[in-house]
């Protein structure tokens, strides 16, 4: 493979079998998946990663397992057990019976628990990163800051729930015409139950985190169902909590491919909340699930809009950015420019100077662009590429590609006929639609079937403000890329992207239902001051 990425060394490690592996990027005594405090979570003999029930690491009585391909070297990374129907079954019972337990645990607590979780999870950010580079791609840095951020997502939540699940609500009844104050209505916030999460490939620790530690915190107990590219990370997150002294059967991590176990995970009847990120899966779920609370996170054609006052430099820096970090594999990446075709032209050639500077290669490497995560991935990424390049895109470099590697491509002057214009690649391909006014924009905005976020670059703020009133997203920002985060943001998508809100706050609301109880006094009762 021809990698344009700096120096690619060999470091020979061998301690736990594996062989030589490039682990450059990992600090000597702080590099081994499967080792030391996570040796448990492996089942060395078959080398196949364990699933966590009943507060233990177990192997499936399936005998199968399902095996992960490292999207760099296109070869089987690890393989973790492939779960059977009885397992989850028995996994659901359990977590039903803890959660009644927990949900009699103090506030305070749970937090103490998940603080200890973020602690423990923060503290071996490195194997888990390596995890996420071997099984994802994800370059070296950003698998780090993944872990990291996820640590201080557990932390908040902790500190957000004691506040605001220590508050109810408390009515008189004389508020309302014709009532005498004779009732008083505590409102509080009581649990779902049983949570079902399920994160995606692209950051398969932050996103289950993001719905693990608010649903802890609300009193539910979990149960996770990592994606197979991202499992092995996920079983390294688990163990943190596991390692954190959480009582046993409250969390649980089942694995196994989502299109075998998914629909019996999904519409099991000992599930009172699904949280879900993803793609089109999450749309199927929603119609097939049953009469619970459902939380979807799912894709995004997030529009640029660039206006002619524009600050160019800081348009292409974050096109650049918001559009090609982690190789366009975001839900929240720039996934469409539509730019005014009076400063296109400007805005291009400082785009293309960008790209141009971007490092290609190896995730090990750090390097800006690495290879998408499977093959059908890449393939699915070139038929779109394709079909602009039939209906005559202009290609700003030239279309490369070697296994799951893609260099970063620019799409110029596409048009609405081209798929490309609608759907989400998920790669670093970027198209680029030059508008002659505003309202062309927001019409191509607002004719997508996603509605996740939006971005306007403009030095006006009134026109910004506008803009953002008309675009059908979630969010739009205003003079930066869109972006999930910091995390207590509230983060939602309309449309075929989403159902519900998230980010810290929103998510611990979503999972906890209001209970009411009223108390009825013979007489009315005022207090007179
Ligand atoms: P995906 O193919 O929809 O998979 C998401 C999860 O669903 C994985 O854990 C997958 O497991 C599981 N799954 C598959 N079939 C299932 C079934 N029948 N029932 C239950 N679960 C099932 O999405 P992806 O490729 O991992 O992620 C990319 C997509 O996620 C993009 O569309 C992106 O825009 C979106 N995304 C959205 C957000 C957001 O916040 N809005 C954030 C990140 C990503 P397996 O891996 O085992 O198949």
């Amino acid at each position: 493979m021809m990698i344009i990425c700096g120096h690619h060394q060999k470091v020979d490690y061998q301690e736990n079998g594996e062989g030589a592996y490039d682990l450059a990027f990992l600090p000597r005594g702080k590099r081994m998946a499967g080792t030391g405090s996570f040796s448990e979570i492996l089942d060395g003999e078959n080398n196949v990663y364990k699933y966590y029930s009943e507060g233990e690491w177990r192997k499936s009585v399936s005998g199968k397992s399902v095996a992960i391909v490292n999207p760099t070297t296109r070869k089987t990374q690890y393989k973790v057990q492939a779960c059977s129907q009885a397992e989850v079954n028995k996994v659901m019972e359990a977590a039903k019976i803890a959660q009644k337990a927990w949900a009699k645990t103090p506030l305070w607590k749970r937090a103490e628990l998940l603080h200890k979780a973020a602690a423990i999870l923060k503290e071996h950010k490195h194997p888990i990163a390596e995890c996420l580079v071997k099984e994802i791609a994800k370059p070296a840095k950003d698998s780090v800051t993944e872990v990291v951020r996820s640590g201080d997502l557990i932390s908040y939540c902790a500190e957000e729930g004691v506040r605001i699940l220590g508050q109810g609500t408390f009515l008189v009844s004389d508020s309302f015409p014709g009532n005498e104050r004779t009732k008083y209505c505590l409102a509080s916030k009581v649990p779902l139950g049983v949570v079902l999460a399920i994160p995606p490939f692209n950051y398969p620790v932050n996103l289950a985190v993001s719905k693990i530690a608010p649903a802890l915190i609300a009193g539910n107990s979990i149960v996770l169902k990592p994606p197979t590219q991202g499992a092995v990370s996920c079983l390294h997150m688990v163990h943190c909590f596991h390692l954190a002294g959480f009582p046993k059967s409250l969390i649980n991590c089942v694995t196994g491919k989502g299109s075998e176990i998914g629909d019996f995970l999904t519409m099991h009847p000992g599930v009172n909340c699904i949280s879900f990120t993803g793609g089109d899966t999450g749309i199927s779920i929603s119609k097939k699930a049953g009469m619970i609370p459902l939380q979807m996170e799912l894709g995004g054609k997030d529009a640029c809009i660039v206006l002619e006052d524009a600050d160019l430099d800081l348009a292409a820096a974050n096109i650049v950015k918001g559009g090609l970090s982690y190789s366009g594999q975001r839900c929240t990446a720039v996934k469409i420019v539509l730019v005014m075709e009076s400063v296109a032209d400007a805005l291009m050639e400082k785009v293309n100077a960008k790209v141009a500077k971007l490092t290609v290669g190896p995730p090990e490497e750090d390097c800006d662009i690495t290879p998408v995560v499977s093959e059908s991935s890449a393939n699915f990424i070139e038929g779109l590429v394709m079909d602009a390049k039939e209906k005559g895109a202009t290609f700003c470099q030239t279309y490369k590609r070697e296994g799951n590697l893609i260099w970063p491509l620019l799409l110029d002057n596409v048009r609405a006929d081209m798929r490309i214009a609608w759907e989400e690649p998920f790669g670093p391909v970027l198209p680029v639609i030059r508008i002659g006014s505003v309202e062309e924009g927001i019409n191509h905005c607002n004719a997508s079937n996603f509605g996740l976020q939006g971005c306007v670059f403009t030095k006006d703020i009134n026109k910004a403000m506008i803009i953002s009133d008309a675009m059908e997203t979630g969010t739009v920002q205003i003079n930066s890329a869109p972006a999930r985060g910091p995390d207590h943001f509230p983060f939602q998508g309309l449309k075929d992207s989403g159902i519900g809100s998230q980010g810290i706050t929103n998510s611990i609301n979503m999972m906890v239902k209001v209970k009411s109880t009223v108390i009825n006094l013979p007489t009315a009762s005022y207090t007179m001051g």
